[in-house]
């Protein structure tokens, strides 16, 4: 017996899948099922994280719908993987938000904005929001760099420390001693799986579509969005290094490192999420989690809203419009922060300690 009527249907495939074996070689998750014969919770929460949504194993089944076996591995586990995130939240009291995600996300994002656009006006003279500033200091006319990096610095914080504490209970769930969340090896492993999507790939031909003909766009895109995302944090990483190791302030010419960085992260940051929403689209319906799409599209806006408000402010920080563009951008960075680890966020997240489990595994099994 298991918690839910998903993982019932999950087991249910897991044990028709671990007689059959044809797709094997398509990824993480069928090897892993080899290892075990039956499947606890944990053991399918595992899998439903491991799996990387690629299709491949919907397309290649021949006991998918219509045959009575009614095999659909992708969607149970879509829909097993997102009731896993919402289980494991922390603070439990906010488990609800994944439910109704792309409405809470957009509410937070609107109430951030509108936040940032009234705390500048109240508390700075509203000439200054609409006046024109450039040299170093410019944007902390309209707020204390100090208290950014306090308000920032604290909604950071929050969002490491509650999925810290999700990740725990993952750990505990899929049955693994914390201790062994540390093994250097089977970290690397992970870190180079997941930096490659090394299981996105359908077993070598790509993604599958409604077209059902595989390609690599998602991958493209998702590696534009991860990386566009890395070289965001790092420009803000090495700005804040700036200002307290050197005394320079923001803004930087656009020659200086925390612009590049910052630059070419945007344009990640425009490109890959246009890309994964232009991929999924063509997604085939039977694949996906459907009544779940709002979560995926809510962190892919707040994403791409995250590289085109940057760049906005990169474009127009000499004028007037300075002071609303630079609320808005906060305002949208703040919510992104403080909805990580009640959104699609945490994927990559779990994805990474589920590869960390199954780098680990197949060490034990004498694999590399
Ligand atoms: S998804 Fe279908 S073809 Fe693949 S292992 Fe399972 S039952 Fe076999
Ligand atoms: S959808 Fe792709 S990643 Fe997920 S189980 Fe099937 S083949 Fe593996």
């Amino acid at each position: 017996m298991h918690g839910t009527k998903i993982l019932e249907e999950a087991d249910r495939l897991m044990t028709v899948c671990n007689s059959c074996r044809y797709c094997e070689g398509l990824c993480a998750v069928f090897p892993a099922m080899e290892m075990r014969r039956s499947f606890s919770d944990g053991d399918l929460n595992y899998l439903a994280n491991l799996c990387h949504a690629c299709g491949a194993c919907y397309t290649d089944c021949q006991f998918s719908p219509p045959h009575e076996y009614n095999v659909n591995v992708p969607k149970t586990l879509a829909v097993a993987r997102a009731d896993s995130w919402a289980a494991y939240a922390w603070p439990r009291a906010f488990s609800s938000v994944f439910a109704r995600n792309g409405l809470a996300i957009s509410i937070i994002a609107a109430l951030s904005v509108a936040a940032f656009i009234f705390g500048f006006a109240a508390f700075v003279d509203p000439q200054v929001l609409f006046g024109i500033h450039t040299g170093p200091g410019a944007f902390y006319k309209l707020m204390p760099h100090n208290a950014m990096a306090a308000l920032f610095g604290a909604a950071l914080l929050y969002a490491i420390v509650a999925l810290v504490m999700g990740v725990r209970a993952f750990w505990r769930d899929i049955g693994e001693p914390v201790g062994l969340l540390a093994e250097p090896g089977s970290l690397w492993q992970a870190m180079k799986d997941a930096g490659q999507l090394r299981y996105l790939d359908g077993g070598g031909v790509g993604c599958v579509n409604e077209d059902e003909r595989p390609n690599d766009r998602r991958k493209l895109f998702h590696h534009l969005t991860f990386y566009g995302f890395l070289l965001c944090f790092a420009a803000t990483s090495v700005a804040t290094l700036y200002h307290y190791l050197i005394a320079r302030e923001a803004p930087y010419p656009w020659w200086d490192l925390p612009v590049v960085l910052g630059t070419l992260g945007g344009i990640g940051l425009l490109i890959g999420p246009a890309g994964l929403l232009m991929e999924k689209s063509r997604r085939d319906p039977v694949l996906v989690d459907q009544p779940r799409s709002g979560m995926d599209v809510a962190f892919i806006a707040m994403l791409f809203l995250t590289g085109a408000t940057g760049i906005a402010l990169l474009l127009w920080r000499d004028s007037a419009a300075m002071g609303l563009l630079l609320a808005l951008h906060l305002g949208v960075v703040f919510s992104l922060f403080i909805t990580m680890p009640y959104g699609k966020f945490v994927h990559g997240i779990y994805r990474y300690v589920a590869l960390v489990r199954y780098a680990k595994e197949r060490r034990q099994m004498g694999h590399t």
